[in-house]
């Protein structure tokens, strides 16, 4: 997050805006305005070289009236109680969005985890529940991967839960390892998701996938398989993915001629998502500066790195032909950028909808795990689609009824879903 970008002011000044649209009671905007719970702990951990380290660890709940928290956990340098804050307001709406019985959650830990071995980030993982597992579980509160955290780091996250709790307990974590408890298509769930919004947002739009192409930001995990689908399901082609490289600590933009090849990036990747500088040039890949994706000529931009990034600053640079904004991050653009789009009608799918395929698979693997019955990656992907389907109709919708651009119309079905259901169980009336 750059320097002057608060996440969650902005998440809270999103939620204003769209709170006095609704006409909501000032009562209720103030429970939803901020979270239920907050968590912030200290992590002790025993390094290889004998000495004692103190990370710090967050998590917080926001809003449960829909069902048991959840959202990832990051491992990020720059992690602060505020960013958390955001993640875990934008993961309540994301899901009632999705239409999924969950709420909104997210935790962290403040370290660089490529600084770590093996062993160190399992500690860490293990340090983490300890803190935690008496506010977190399959009915309350349910974590999963994000940024700099792994399906095996879920999988140590389990096992220390269940040991705690003294039962087998694979409800507890999602995205977790295959045959570890994980589903299969979680892994492209997020990136899939993502081209399943932009498919639609297409035919909405009346706009040709064969002749579109897309400009990315990221090359983790939703960039990854963003970028393959887009090739793959669309037919279309990605001028470049940019993607941060954390031996020279700075980031770097890779494209080529005719379009980049996702699968081969994707064999020279490792798993903190840097890309192997000197393989990709030898392939014949341009590398520039990391800020060069967003002028690279496109229909369709794809934020999918981090928060903040398409600022006042960056909306300029981008391309003319720039239709569709499909955000693939968390908060990746400013309500400055907003400003931008609507005046330049520039149709944005919304984070919260764009991106919610990686915890709606996470939904589906809570439910395998409830069941002990696994579905084939065909059935969950199938699954995944009709729900981004209907997710992307509903908002749609309300924003051709009401006139109002697609974020603001998201924020709407999401907040009268949450608000219902806190309603229904009798938040509202003062006797709960
Ligand atoms: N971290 C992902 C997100 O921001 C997935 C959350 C989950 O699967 O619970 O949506």
């Amino acid at each position: 997050m750059s320097g002057q970008i608060n996440a969650f002011e902005m998440a809270q000044k999103q939620f204003d805006g769209v709170a006095k649209q609704l006409k909501l009671d000032p009562g209720v905007a103030e429970v939803l305005r901020w979270p239920m719970r907050e968590f912030s702990f200290r992590i002790p951990v025993r390094l290889d070289d004998g000495s004692l380290r103190v990370f710090q660890g967050f998590r917080v709940q926001h809003n449960d009236a829909r069902g048991p928290n959840k959202g990832g956990i990051r491992f990020a340098a720059n992690e602060t109680m505020d960013t958390v804050r955001a993640l875990a307001t934008w993961m309540t709406w994301k899901c009632a969005v999705a239409d999924i019985p969950l709420g909104g959650g997210k935790g962290g830990i403040i370290v660089d985890p490529s600084t770590l071995t093996v062993n160190e980030k399992e500690e860490m993982c293990r340090g983490w529940v300890r803190a935690m597992w008496k506010n977190i579980g399959p009915r309350n509160d349910v974590p999963a991967p994000d940024i700099g955290t792994t399906p095996q780091m879920m999988g140590w996250m389990m096992d220390e839960y269940s040991r705690l709790v003294g039962q087998y307990t694979p409800g507890v974590f999602t995205g977790k390892p295959l045959g570890g408890g994980g589903s299969l298509g979680r892994t492209e769930a997020t990136g899939y998701g993502v081209i399943y919004t932009v498919r639609e947002a297409m035919k909405h739009l009346k706009i040709d996938g064969k002749n579109s192409v897309a400009a990315i930001q990221g090359f983790g995990n939703v960039s990854q398989y963003a970028a393959a689908g887009f090739v793959e399901m669309l037919g279309g082609q990605v001028a470049c993915v940019s993607c941060w490289d954390r031996h020279d600590k700075k980031a770097y933009t890779y494209s080529k001629k005719g379009g980049i090849d996702p699968r081969f990036l994707l064999t020279i990747v490792d798993e903190y998502g840097t890309i192997d500088k000197a393989k990709a040039q030898d392939a014949g890949y341009i590398v520039e500066d990391g800020d060069a994706w967003i002028t690279k000529e496109a229909n369709v931009l794809i934020p999918a790195a981090m928060e903040g990034q398409v600022t006042s600053d960056t909306v300029g640079k981008m391309s003319k032909n720039i239709k569709i904004v499909a955000e693939g991050a968390n908060g990746p653009c400013t309500p400055e950028a907003d400003e931008f789009f609507k005046k330049n009608n520039i149709f944005n799918i919304p984070d919260f909808l764009c991106n919610a395929g990686g915890v709606t698979t996470s939904y589906f693997e809570q439910v395998q795990n409830d069941m002990n019955f696994y579905w084939s990656k065909e059935e969950v992907l199938e699954r995944l689609d009709q729900k981004m389907t209907s997710a992307f109709n509903s908002v749609v919708d309300r924003s051709e009824k009401e006139k109002v651009y697609m974020r603001d119309a998201a924020y709407m079905v999401a907040i009268d879903r949450v608000v219902k259901a806190m309603d229904l169980r009798g938040w509202l009336t003062g006797n709960a």
